[in-house]
């Protein structure tokens, strides 16, 4: 379908995983898609390349999510280059586990900057330009309700905070058009949480579908919320986890 054509999409940190399999499905519908990435940037060239190859616009921005600036940089960045922006899919995501008595006290600043922070500046610096009909999806995750793991303090405390954020930015933008969205992954089998990983023998065994979800179903959601027909659709949390929360 090209149910996004004529729109202009920003999705951080887009290089690998998820952000590239919701960067991908997004040109497939027909949106120009810029996105950012902290240090891959061969991965992140070789997707505009694939993007570009199959008919699409894309662009790599190098901008890390824990510089606030740079992130309204890539959003300025983006307008320039194609002339506004209508989606911004707050993606770009760090976790870091620890038993809670070894975090140095900067791992909680980043944590914070990179997951919640640049969540905010982003929305701050889009959401003007983005008027009538904007679309802004979080990427959380279902450890901001469910903890099944020691060690994970910071990473469910800054999910919760995408939560949060998600809520009170629904209604703040609610009379622009604009709706706020936050797409809860389960286990998704990506270089943050292989398939095949340490605690993937675990972690398959709580998930009632049986197996780890791709980043391609992640961005089906994605895609659905960035829709002019899911208008209606704000402040909203949804699972996407094969049933892990049930
Ligand atoms: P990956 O680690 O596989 O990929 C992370 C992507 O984000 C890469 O493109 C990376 O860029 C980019 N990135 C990381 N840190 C920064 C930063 N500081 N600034 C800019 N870009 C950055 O992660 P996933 O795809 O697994 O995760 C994507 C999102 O989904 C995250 O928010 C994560 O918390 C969430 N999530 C993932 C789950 C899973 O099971 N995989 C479950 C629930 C939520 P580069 O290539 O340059 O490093």
């Amino acid at each position: 379908t090209n149910s996004l054509s004529g729109k202009v999409a920003l999705v951080t940190g887009g290089s690998r995983g998820i952000g590239a399999a919701i960067v991908k499905r997004l040109a497939n519908d027909g949106a120009t898609v810029a996105f950012t990435y902290a240090s891959a940037q061969q991965k992140a060239e070789e997707l505009v390349k694939e993007i570009e190859a199959s008919g699409g616009r894309a662009l790599a921005l190098r901008a890390d999510s824990g510089d606030a600036d740079a992130v309204k940089g890539a959003v300025a960045e983006t307008e320039k280059a194609f002339g506004g922006i209508h989606i911004l899919v707050n993606n770009a995501g760090l976790a870091n586990l620890k038993p809670y008595d070894q975090f140095a006290i900067e791992e909680f600043d980043r944590m914070v900057a990179v997951n919640v922070r640049a969540v905010f500046a982003a929305v701050q610096a889009a959401a003007p330009q983005m008027g009538e009909g904007g679309r802004i999806v979080n990427i959380g995750s279902i450890n901001a309700d469910f903890n099944p793991f020691p060690d994970n303090s910071l990473y469910v405390m800054s999910k919760a905070a995408v939560a949060g954020l998600t809520r009170g930015l629904a209604r703040d933008l609610a009379p622009l058009g604009i709706t706020v969205n936050n797409v809860q992954p389960g286990p998704t089998d990506t270089d943050m949480n292989p398939a095949d990983g340490p605690y993937a023998p675990v972690v398959s065994g709580m998930i009632p579908v049986g197996r780890y979800g791709t980043g391609a179903e992640i961005a089906d959601m994605v895609a659905y919320l960035a829709t002019p027909g899911a208008a209606f659709v704000t402040g909203a949390t949804i699972n996407v986890d094969g049933g892990t929360t049930v």
